[in-house]
């Protein structure tokens, strides 16, 4: 618990309502959804630029750990206080500030829930892509600082494609912008790129300006039931082979469509051993032609059955089986590692071999669901960590499935970050060198390692 004086200064700067010490308050802030938990000491609910930056003045002052939160959605531990210190929460910086519809340009608070803001500028005929699953409840903030991806991104790329500049307050509380809302801008380091995907430790995001596009005119679903994973990941290459990249290329394994037939009751062909959602977006009259001359490509893989939705309600019956894929993977198993490498696109079947003999060498159920189109895996290590041994297993498992993954020019994590998760193993990925030049940057930037310590690099 922090001194007396030090909430009371908290108190000043943003008022005594969004100063939290509760032990239930606490709690409230201390998880995310890797479901490990770590008390913070306090805390706070700014709602502007420069009361972050007086709080991070105390913080320096008094040598406190600072932990920027958004939705608390991160599969990473990125918003855990893990050694204890200040939350500062973004809920209240959640205002759309500008929709410019003449430029395509957003300027947005970083607390703004991603799908709150989607629809907004869908409701001008406007588009932001990046669609993580958790578009329902993450905040932009929490996707800049962690460059979200999701389905969307195959055809139209990440968060940080789409973040022109920033407002951010630095570790030792200046408040600085990075970038504009012009398309192009050189002058000086891009900061903005450097700050995308920092994880909260290289300063706290307060505005973020966003290009935007047109919203398509429509887009066509069809889900489609393969005979093996093979069949499947050669339907991703034979589509992009032939030159057409559909919006999402969604892919389920055999295991993935074994649990969500279990927990949902889904109707399915014993013969179906892999799923593909593909869904392109355009014109109208295009897209009948595009879904036709997919489902040309990749019928001689292996098709079971393909389903075409023909209306918006038949598209989201087809998106609910693949948004009830980790509800059922925590009903068949309660404990599972949700990891997600990514290998260029033509090893996606390679991994997916390599992943199903490390399963069987530990005899431990490892599903595989995700962005094909983009070789973006999700494995689920499932466990029951109440049976003694399981999580030693877990663990050889993981370490082997990010080996793997590096062995064939992949990444550990291709979304979901470093945070205190993958925090071991980035020796596995970055020479010391590398590491040894992003540690001098957040030490120029951070020298009391105020800013969320002990993320991304363990001796941070
Ligand atoms: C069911 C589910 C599905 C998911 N699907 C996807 C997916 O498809 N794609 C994907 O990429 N991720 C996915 N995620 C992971 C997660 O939702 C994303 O990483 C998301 O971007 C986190 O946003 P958040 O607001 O919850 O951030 P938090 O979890 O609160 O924080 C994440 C990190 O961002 C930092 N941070 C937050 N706000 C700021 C700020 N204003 N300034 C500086 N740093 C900040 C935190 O310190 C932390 O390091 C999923 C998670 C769940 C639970």
């Amino acid at each position: 618990m922090l001194v007396p004086h030090i909430i009371k200064e908290l108190q000043e700067i943003v008022g005594t309502a969004n100063v939290a010490t509760d032990k239930a308050d606490l709690i409230c802030y201390s998880y995310d959804a890797t479901q490990q938990q770590f008390l913070p000491e306090v805390v706070v609910h700014p709602a502007t630029a420069q009361e972050i930056s007086r709080i991070l003045l105390l913080a320096n002052r008094e040598l406190i750990p600072d932990i920027p939160r958004g939705a608390g959605s991160g599969f990473s531990g990125g918003s855990l206080p893990t050694k204890g210190g200040i939350v500062l929460t973004t809920e209240r910086m959640d205002r759309i500030l500008a929709i410019d519809q003449e430029n395509l340009v957003a300027t947005v608070e970083p607390g703004v829930v991603t799908e709150q803001f989607q629809q907004a500028v869908e409701k001008v005929g406007l588009f932001y892509p990046p669609d993580p699953a958790s578009l329902k409840f993450s905040t932009l903030g929490g996707n800049v600082a962690e460059c979200a991806g999701g389905p969307r991104c195959v055809k139209y790329g990440v968060t940080k494609d789409y973040i022109l500049g920033l407002e951010v307050v630095t570790p030792t509380g200046d408040i600085i912008t990075t970038g504009g809302p012009t398309m192009k801008g050189v002058v000086g380091y891009d900061l903005t790129k450097l700050l995308c995907g920092s994880e909260g430790t290289l300063g706290i995001i307060t505005k973020i300006v966003i290009k935007l596009l047109p919203l398509p005119e429509a887009k066509k679903t069809m889900l489609v039931l393969f005979d093996s994973i093979d069949g499947a990941a050669r339907a991703v290459s034979s589509i992009v082979g032939a030159k057409i990249i559909p919006t999402t290329l969604e892919f389920m394994d055999g295991r993935t469509l074994d649990c969500v037939k279990q927990a949902t009751g889904l109707q399915v062909p014993d013969a179906a051993r892999a799923v593909l959602i593909i869904e392109v977006d355009g014109d109208r009259e295009f897209l009948d032609k595009q879904a036709s001359r997919i489902a040309e490509i990749i019928q001689p893989l292996g098709v079971v059955e393909t389903r075409i939705a023909a209306t918006p309600a038949e598209s989201e019956a087809l998106w609910a089986i693949r948004r009830a894929v980790s509800p059922s993977l925590r009903k068949v198993n309660p404990d599972k590692f949700n990891e997600d490498i990514c290998v260029p696109r033509s090893k996606v079947p390679e991994m997916i071999r390599k992943v199903d003999a490390i399963a069987e060498k530990y005899g431990i159920p490892i599903v595989n669901f995700g962005h094909a189109g983009d070789g973006n895996i999700h494995v689920n290590v499932m466990i029951d960590k109440k049976v003694p041994g399981e999580m030693e297993k877990a663990e050889h498992a993981i370490r082997e499935v990010f080996t793997g993954a590096l062995e064939l020019g992949g990444t550990m994590s291709g979304e979901h970050g470093v945070g205190i998760a993958k925090a071991p193993y980035i020796p596995l990925e970055i020479t010391p060198q590398t590491a040894a030049y992003m540690k001098t940057l957040k030490k120029a930037l951070d020298p009391n390692n105020i800013l969320n310590p002990g993320k991304i690099f363990l001796d941070s």
